[in-house]
This record gives structure tokens, sequence and C-alpha cells, in this order.
């Protein structure tokens, strides 16, 4: 008999799989890269399951949606380990506070303004905030992220931050449909990261290149991602209610 939540632990066993084979054919540890589990629109009794099968990481992407569920996650682990949190959603400058203190990485910043915010506010909490620096690779107007022309001179000025630590990039991609194409645009945020990376020789904690979702994550790894961020692969499709 199937037992209620057989479906997440299955897809997770699944994805594991395709992303150790994508390591290994790319000469990659698979160790080398992270799941982050997009828990968007999923309920905690699901989330708590995927925890329970060992999933170390969870995303979401709004601070409401995120802040309504966190007392119900069992984020804290019986054997002492803590689930990480990442904020992958586009954030609100007015939101910062309530966010900053409660997540553990923040992958979403796209101007100077929303760094500054999150600085102060995690400098006021005697804290400092991991962070990444999303991308917008494709150029689309409807996302947000910079341009990859305007990266080197966004670091620059966020770079003595005291309240961030900037950790790397993040990108979500144009949809493509060819392996081609998803593998080309990959390889373009790569050539950032590592661009980026060489130009930090001070800052070692420039480790993350977040991306790859449900759609493309095999093809991420690949490329050179070391979290990939996947949701509808191991949660099913998502429902959301309407407004
Ligand atoms: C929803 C979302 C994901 C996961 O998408 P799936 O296609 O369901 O895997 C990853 N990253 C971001 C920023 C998202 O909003």
């Amino acid at each position: 008999m199937e037992r209620p939540y057989d479906d997440i632990l299955e897809n997770i066993k699944r994805v594991r799989e395709t992303m150790a084979q994508a390591a290994i054919a790319a000469g990659r540890n698979p160790e080398e890269v992270q799941l982050l589990g997009v828990t968007k629109t999923v309920s905690p009794d699901r989330i708590n399951a995927a925890l329970d099968a060992g999933i170390a990481a969870i995303g979401e992407n709004r601070v409401q949606e995120f802040l309504g569920k966190r007392d119900a996650l069992l984020l804290n682990r019986s054997d002492g380990s803590k689930t990480a949190v990442h904020l992958i959603g586009h954030l609100q400058t007015n939101k910062v506070s309530k966010i900053v203190g409660l997540v553990d990485m923040i992958e979403s910043i796209d101007s100077v303004h929303l760094a500054k915010a999150v600085s102060d506010a995690s400098q006021k909490i005697g804290g400092v905030t991991d962070v990444l620096v999303e991308v917008n690779i494709g150029r689309e107007e409807a996302k947000s992220g910079v341009f990859a022309e305007n990266l080197d001179e966004m670091l620059d000025e966020i770079r003595g931050f005291p309240g961030i630590r900037v950790r790397g990039l993040m990108t979500v991609p144009p949809i493509l449909e060819t392996e081609k194409e998803k593998r080309a645009i990959f390889s373009q945020m790569y050539k950032l990261f590592i661009d980026i990376k060489a130009k930090n020789r001070d800052n070692d904690g420039m480790d993350t290149l977040s991306m790859g979702m449900s759609g493309d994550y095999r093809e991420a790894i690949l490329e050179g991602a070391t979290l990939v961020r996947v949701g509808s692969a191991l949660f099913g499709r998502r429902y959301y209610p309407p407004r």
C-alpha cells in the first residue's frame, strides 16, 4: 500500500540519482552539488516529510508565506543539525527586516539598494547574512536580476557592506527547449562566476553558483552549478490558490 509521502521519497531518490550522474559525467564530485528543495506552495507536512528524508536545505519565494509556515516546520533535526532556509524570490526592501535573521541565505539580491538594506538589517541584529547576486542572464524584461555587464560594478559597490557576505551568483534563465541552448546559457553563468571569483582572491567565501530547476538541473550541473533549486520534480505540480 502507498503511504502518504511515498511520492516525495521516490522523487528525492530519483533527483539525487540524476544529480550524481550529471556530476560524474562532468568529471565533478557529486558532493560539490547541493540540492535545495523549493517549497513554495507546499504544505508543512509534505515539507517535513522531505526534511525527514534528508533534504538539508529548502527555498521559499515569499517572505509572508514562509513566515506563515515557519512554526510548523521541523527545521531542527534530532541529530542536532539544522535545515538551511534560502529566500529565492524577489525581495522588497520594506520586507527585509522581517526576514533577516530567519533565513540562512538570500539568493535574490538584485540591486545595491537591496544589498544595503539587508546589510543594515543584519548589523542591527548583530549578524551577517550570506547572499547571492541574482543575474538576469537572458536579459528578460519581466525578470529581476542584474545584467551581466553591470555585475562587476555592483559587486564593487556592495563588497564593503559589513552586514552581508557575498557567496556567489544565482540565476533563473529563460525557458529553453534544447539541451544545447540550456547548456550554453549555464555556461555563460559559469564563466561569470569564475571571473568574479578570480577578481576576489581575498574573498574565498565565493563558492556558490545557484542555477538549475526541475526542467534543467541536469544541464546546470553539467555546466558547473554548485546548488540546484528543485521544486516540482520533488513535490509535484504546484497549485496556486486563487487570489
Ligand atoms: C519556483 C522556483 C524554483 C523551482 O522551480 P521548479 O521548476 O518547480 O523546480 C527555483 N527557483 C526559483 C527562483 C523559483 O521561483
